[in-house]
């Protein structure tokens, strides 16, 4: 009998952020791989009796690579074994989710996939930065800061757009070319950004900067990854509406 695999989203950190149905597969794993985002206090959900396998990447050193992470989980299957792939935030976005499950349907291993609330959703709530807001901001973006070769190359002149709110996944190492490229596009130099360290933890920072100062801010603070870059209009209400940790 084959087993099945899980690819489950453990959400940008607070265990309390954990779908249920989460929760349940973790208590009922027979192996458990998961990431470096996926907060300390959910591995530690896992229970003794399972096989627990860190298979996370730190930048440019890959513990594992990625299709030989493939191969564990469809291997791991074939065993008959309950697989969860435990990713952070959710793993559909930019969580190489699809190219897991794109290996699973070759091996003919059946899976299922359970949402995560993904670091946007999870930062910009923790932080009091509504994403939307009728007087402010009728789009939002989701984009990553670091593409698959290395660069940072956006469709820039798209991006520069009234009432869009951008969200930049990994944007940290590229920041001063990413403000450097949204101001030469036209975005207004004081246009308010924030930086949200370690979102929904209890380490979470957040810093408020506008695009001409936020790469200076980030030295000055030292601000460190993961952290997930807010620019635009909404980021304003962040001090009125700012709650954790107070
Ligand atoms: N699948 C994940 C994203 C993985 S990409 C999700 O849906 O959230 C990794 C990037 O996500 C990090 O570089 C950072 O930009 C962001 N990120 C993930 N967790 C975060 C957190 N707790 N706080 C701030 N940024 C986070």
């Amino acid at each position: 009998m084959t087993g099945k695999v899980y690819l489950v989203g453990a959400g940008p950190g607070d265990p309390d952020l954990l779908t249920m149905k989460a929760h349940r597969l973790l208590l009922a794993a027979d192996v458990v791989l998961y990431d470096r985002l996926v907060g300390e206090q959910i591995i530690a959900m896992i229970p003794e009796t399972a096989e627990k396998l860190y298979v996370g990447k730190a930048k440019s050193l890959h513990s594992l690579p990625q299709d030989q992470i493939n191969q564990l989980l469809a291997s791991k299957a074939k065993e008959g074994k309950v697989v969860v792939r435990l990713k952070g935030g959710d793993p559909f976005i930019f969580g190489r989710g699809g190219e897991e499950l794109e290996e699973l349907v070759c091996e003919g291993v059946s899976f299922e996939v359970v949402p995560g609330v993904t670091a946007a959703a999870g930062c910009a709530a923790y932080a009091g930065i509504p994403l939307t807001h009728r007087d402010y901001a009728q789009s939002v973006r989701f984009l990553t800061g670091h593409l698959k070769d290395g660069t940072t190359d956006l469709p820039w002149d798209e991006l520069v757009h009234p009432s869009q709110t951008l969200v930049i996944y990994m944007g940290l190492t590229g920041l001063e070319s990413i403000s450097q490229s949204l101001i030469r596009f036209g975005m207004r130099p004081s246009m308010p950004v924030a930086i949200v360290e370690k979102g929904t933890s209890i380490e979470q920072r957040v810093f408020t900067s506008t695009m001409k100062d936020v790469h200076q801010m980030a030295l000055d603070n030292e601000v460190k990854s993961p952290a997930l870059l807010i620019i635009g209009e909404v980021v304003a209400l962040q001090d009125k509406l700012s709650w954790f940790g107070k």
